[in-house]
């Protein structure tokens, strides 16, 4: 269209990222164009960085730069409790409120049989290894959507036999939203006000 390859394939490059329709890869093809060339040069370093150096900790499944991540690895915090989430950014949205000091586990994923997600597709497995008896309480943070909800269920049945207290988010979270959009105000009481399952 623009009869220059280059910007052609820099546009089919973003236009395969989520959420980046034909449109909005235009625009950003046109914006890196105009940007001085240091500039560009610092967003591919940044996105090279993130490649290399960005891994998942190997006791909690979370992106981290070392493994055990921070959290992981910290002593202040609780080591007997254990919040389980579906992806980095519910991490990041709990931390956000200040209010919980425990451990994480980051499952990847949600259940979700139509669009060929099972158990075997989520750090589950992993999440049961670490059930050695140190947990006190596990909180079930799944997304307020049908696959979080199958999620919660699939994990308690698994959880609830080994003698673990299994707690789940209150319904302060509007059915259908995902946790990292939600606000910290609500987020802070459907912690606080957590149900046993
Ligand atoms: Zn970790």
């Amino acid at each position: 269209m623009y009869n220059a390859e280059s910007i052609e394939q820099l546009v089919d490059e973003f236009s395969s990222l989520p959420g980046i329709g034909r449109k909005s890869a235009h625009r950003l093809a046109m914006h890196i164009l105009k940007l001085p060339k240091q500039e560009v040069l610092n967003i591919a370093e940044a996105l090279v960085n993130v490649k290399e150096k960005i891994k998942y900790c190997a006791v909690c499944w979370n992106f981290t730069e070392e493994s055990p991540c921070k959290i992981c690895s910290n002593a202040q915090r609780n080591h007997s409790i254990i919040c389980v989430v579906e992806d980095p950014n519910d991490v990041i949205a709990i931390e956000k409120t200040h209010e919980y000091k425990g451990m994480y586990h980051v499952l990847g994923d949600a259940l979700s049989p139509l669009d060929g997600i099972g158990p075997e597709d989520l750090k589950i497995k992993e999440l049961l290894q670490r059930m050695d008896g140190s947990f006190q309480e596990i909180i079930l943070a799944m997304n307020s959507s049908i696959e979080g909800e199958a999620t919660t269920i699939y994990l308690s049945k698994l959880l609830k036999p080994l003698g673990v207290k299994v707690t789940r988010l209150a319904r302060g979270i509007p059915i259908g939203s995902d946790l990292e959009f939600t606000d910290q105000a609500t987020l802070v009481r459907a912690l606080e006000a957590r149900v046993e399952v």
